[in-house]
C-alpha cells in the first residue's frame, strides 16, 4: 500500500471507515473535505496524531486543491454529492460535486504529479441494464439520473486522464453500502421516520425495489484487496455481494429491531422510488471473486449489522 494517501471525502461514511483501516496500515493520510455531509467526529481519533492531516476545503477551489494534492502517491476519490434525489430539484449539482470536482482533483494530480486514483462509483451507471446480475462490461450505459449520468462522466474523466498522461486507476462500482456513520441512505431514512412516528412508516414505492447491499467492512477490504491485487492500467470493478434484499424486508427488520412490532407499513406506490430511482438492482461479482477476493457479509446480513450499529449511535 503507498505510503502518502491523499482521500477526498475522508470525513464521510465510507471515507472515515477508510482513514482507519489506512491508519492501522501505518499510511501518512490527508483528508481533504468541506464537511457538508462528512462529520469531524468521524475521523476524531486521529486529528491530533502525526499521521494525520484534516484541510476543511472545498474541490471546487481549484487552488487550494493545487497546493494539497502535491506530495502524495496516491488519491482516494471519495467525495461527491452522497443524495440521488437532490438532482432532481437541482440539476446542476452532480455536475458540479461529481464531475468537476472529479476533473479538479485529476488536473491537480496531474499538475503534481500524483500517478494514481482510486475513484468511487456506483451500479447506477448501469442505468436499468437488461442482464442482471450486471458483469462490468456490460453495455451500452444509459444512466437514468443525474447522479449516474456525473459518475459516469467522472468515470470517463478518469481513464481518459489515466491514458494521455500516464497514470493508474482503480475505478469501484458500488452496490449500496451500508454500515455505522450513516449520514444518508434507506436505514438512515427509516429510523429517522420511525423515531418521528413510531406507529407509521413510509415507503417510497411499492416496496418491491430489490437491491444489492454491501457492509461498509466488506466494501474497505475490497478497495485495499483490489489496489494489491489488480495490476492493469484500468482496473474497473464491481464490488457488491451475490444476492439482494427487498425495501419491504428491511423496513420489516428494522420494524423489529426497534421493537414496534405494530407498526403499519405504508407504501406511496408505483415501482420506484422516485424519478431515477433504479428499482431492480443486482452487480455480478465474478470478476472480484475471480481474483480471490468474497464478501463476508450478504445483504441480509450486512443490513442487520448497519441496523444494529446505527440503533446504537
Ligand atoms: P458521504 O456523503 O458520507 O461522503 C462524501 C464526503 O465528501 C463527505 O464527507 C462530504 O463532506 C465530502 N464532500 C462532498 N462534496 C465535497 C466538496 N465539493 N469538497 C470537499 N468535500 C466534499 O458519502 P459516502 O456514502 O461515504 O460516499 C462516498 C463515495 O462513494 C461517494 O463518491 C459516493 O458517490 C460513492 N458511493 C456511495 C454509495 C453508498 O451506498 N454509500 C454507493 C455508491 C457510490
Amino acid at each position: 500500500m503507498p505510503k502518502r494517501v491523499f482521500i477526498t471525502g475522508g470525513a464521510g461514511f465510507i471515507g472515515s471507515h477508510l482513514v482507519d483501516r489506512l491508519a492501522d496500515e501505518g499510511c501518512q493520510i490527508t483528508v481533504y473535505d468541506n464537511l457538508s455531509s462528512g462529520k469531524e467526529k468521524f475521523i476524531a481519533r486521529h486529528t491530533s496524531k502525526s499521521y494525520f492531516k484534516l484541510i476543511k476545503a472545498d474541490l471546487l477551489d481549484l487552488d487550494n486543491l493545487k497546493s494539497a494534492i502535491k506530495n502524495h502517491d496516491i488519491v482516494f476519490h471519495l467525495a461527491a454529492n452522497p443524495d440521488i434525489r437532490y438532482g432532481i430539484s437541482h440539476t446542476d449539482t452532480d455536475l458540479k460535486q461529481n464531475t468537476i470536482v472529479t476533473y479538479n482533483v485529476l488536473e491537480t494530480m496531474r499538475l503534481a504529479g500524483v500517478k494514481q486514483i482510486a475513484f468511487s462509483s456506483t451500479s447506477t451507471i448501469y442505468g436499468e441494464p437488461s442482464l442482471m446480475p450486471t458483469p462490468e462490461d456490460y453495455g451500452p450505459l444509459y444512466p437514468i439520473s443525474l447522479y449516474g449520468a456525473s459518475k459516469l462522466a467522472c468515470e470517463a474523466l478518469t481513464t481518459s486522464f489515466c491514458h494521455t498522461f500516464d497514470m493508474k486507476c482503480w475505478i469501484y462500482r458500488f452496490a449500496n453500502i451500508v454500515g455505522g456513520r450513516g449520514t444518508h441512505g434507506i436505514i438512515y431514512d427509516f429510523i429517522n421516520k420511525l423515531k418521528k412516528n413510531p406507529k407509521e412508516l413510509e415507503i417510497l414505492g411499492d416496496g418491491k425495489q430489490t437491491k444489492s447491499y454491501l457492509l461498509v467492512d466488506d466494501c474497505i477490504d475490497a478497495m485495499l484487496f483490489l489496489m494489491n491485487n489488480a495490476t492493469e492500467q484500468f482496473n474497473v470493478y464491481n464490488l457488491g455481494c451475490d444476492d439482494r434484499i427487498s425495501i419491504r424486508e428491511i423496513a420489516e427488520l428494522l420494524i423489529e429491531n426497534m421493537e414496534l412490532a405494530g407498526a403499519n407499513i405504508k407504501y406511496t406506490g408505483g415501482s420506484r422510488g422516485w424519478p431515477g430511482d433504479v428499482p431492480q438492482m443486482s452487480l455480478d461479482v465474478k470478476k472480484i471473486n475471480k481474483l480471490g477476493f468474497k464478501a463476508k457479509y450478504s445483504s441480509k446480513q450486512a443490513i442487520v449489522v448497519a441496523i444494529n450499529r446505527m440503533l446504537g449511535e
